[in-house]
């Protein structure tokens, strides 16, 4: 969250309308790039000196199966309208990212993943068809079945090899709109990775926050939350109004100044006492056990903070997210966060999952764990932030782990091409010859990685 472009918009709202602006493209010899909600911490949405189609208009649920939990949408629908359109009916996308404002075609473009990777996969073992428009105006049905080469490289293509119309996703069928979650302190990374292990057989997500400020002994303590889905089903909580996030904080505060609260805090000091806070009330809480939460409050944490973005201003905020395979996994992410306190910028939130290899053309998931680091950019900081990535890499290559596009804004071409398998890479530059052969689609990300 610290790229600038200068880009030309279009809204359009049908694939007709897409397919002209495509056409016209090609005529001025323009180069485009596909958004959907730029919820993206990097620049794969963003093509400066060229047009920018921002799907978000397209954004209609074109049918809703409750007999079978098949809904086709476009693209531009977000998560977020999806559960609302399903939950009355016991249904919830099986993978959800920690906003709801994602879109349904970029969870696709990059293939999200959710609390639940280790159980049930990336988003594209819920997509059963896609329908893509390429940029020679040929409108592609794919599937596991049809075109099903274009359908695996597409998720997860980064937007790259043509811009999807519509999709058919599969909803998970949930006993309840709540889910039990139970609080477990860890008290270091390789105590995290143990926990995880023995967890995962039986729970539905698992997600683990980490004090990014405790160091020596102390260092990788904090908590995991594990939840399921309950056993005894209930139909209270689909009721859409009962998932809201609360519109005040303690009553009083609107929602909406959150943000300003957390500029407050957001400085090493602040951050060191709220890193602590969460620890000591994670303590507290593991006493008191498991506790029922609605489904939006236990997956969209970040949506309580509308704006929280702006809080990191000026400036603003990389992810570091690496995916590191079981076996060194808690080493990796210790020594880590160790190089960030020792350079002196601690990260401000770390996060860690239990994932599964993904199958893509551009793969970033391993079997093991990814540990995301907040890590807060200023002017003055820039250069130091950007030296010490390039330490952290290669401390992930070293453990031959991998790196997330959604995530990635400051990697180098040369980076990239030490975890990218090369017939990967050659498969899905042959892929993109194919459905885009004057190579209109483009991004800052696909120049910077030299992926077209
Ligand atoms: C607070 C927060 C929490 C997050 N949590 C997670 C998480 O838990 N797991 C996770 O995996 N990710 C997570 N993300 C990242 C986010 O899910 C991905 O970056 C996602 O791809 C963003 O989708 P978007 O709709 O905002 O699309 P954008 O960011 O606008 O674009 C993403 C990609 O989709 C492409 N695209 C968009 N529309 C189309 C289309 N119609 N056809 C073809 N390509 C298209 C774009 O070109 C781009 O490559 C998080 C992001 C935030 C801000």
């Amino acid at each position: 969250m610290i790229h600038h472009a200068q880009v030309q918009f279009v809204h359009p709202k049908t694939k007709e309308e897409v397919a002209q602006v495509l056409a016209d493209a090609i005529a001025q010899g323009k180069t485009v790039s596909l958004r959907g909600g730029g919820n993206c911490y990097g620049d794969t949405p963003l093509n400066d000196g060229g047009l920018v189609l921002d799907m978000a208009a397209m954004d209609r649920v074109l049918s809703w199966d409750k007999s079978t939990g098949v809904a086709k949408v476009e693209p531009g629908v977000t998560i977020e309208k999806l559960w609302k359109t399903t939950i009355e009916d016991g249904y919830w996308p099986a993978v959800v990212p920690g906003t709801m404002k994602v879109t349904v075609g970029g969870a696709c473009s990059l293939d999200i993943h959710g609390k639940n990777h280790f159980a049930l996969g990336s988003f594209r073992d819920h997509i059963l068809s896609l329908d893509l428009l390429t940029t020679s105006g040929d409108f592609l049905h794919c599937s596991r079945e049809e075109n099903a080469e274009v359908f695996s490289g597409v998720i997860g293509g980064c937007g790259l090899l043509g811009c999807l119309v519509e999709i058919e996703i599969k909803l998970k069928k949930v006993s309840s709109g709540q889910v039990e979650v139970e609080p477990i302190v860890v008290e270091s990374f390789h105590h995290l990775v143990e926990e995880m292990e023995r967890l995962a057989p039986e729970s539905d997500y698992l997600v683990g926050w980490h004090d990014g400020f405790a160091a020596d002994n102390k260092l990788g303590r904090g908590l995991i939350h594990r939840a399921k889905h309950p056993q005894v089903a209930s139909s209270d909580f689909f009721d859409v109004k009962k998932q809201g996030l609360p519109s005040t904080l303690l009553g009083v505060v609107p929602r909406s100044w959150m943000w300003c609260g957390l500029w407050f805090f957001l400085n090493k000091p602040g951050m060191r006492f709220i890193n602590y806070l969460k620890f000591l009330s994670g303590k507290r809480n593991e006493r008191k056990g498991a506790h029922l939460q609605a489904l939006a409050a236990f997956h969209f944490l970040l949506d309580y903070v509308p704006g929280w973005k702006k809080s990191y201003k000026p400036g603003g905020l990389i992810q570091f997210q690496s995916f590191v395979p079981k076996a060194d996994a808690a080493r990796v992410f210790g020594e880590l966060v160790t190089l960030c306190q020792a350079k002196g910028m601690p990260p401000y939130l770390v996060v860690t999952k239990r994932h599964l290899e993904t199958e893509s053309l551009l793969p970033y998931a391993v079997d093991g764990f990814s540990q995301a680091l907040d890590i807060r950019v200023t002017r003055s900081n820039h250069s130091r932030v950007t030296a010490m990535v390039r330490e952290m890499e290669d401390i992930v290559f070293a453990a031959r782990g991998r790196f997330y596009l959604a995530k990635d804004g400051i990697m180098t071409a040369e980076s990239f091409r030490r975890y990218i398998d090369e017939s990967h890479l050659v498969a899905f530059q042959t892929l993109k010859k194919r459905l885009d052969p004057a190579s209109i689609l483009e991004s800052d990300l696909a120049r910077r990685l030299g992926l077209n």
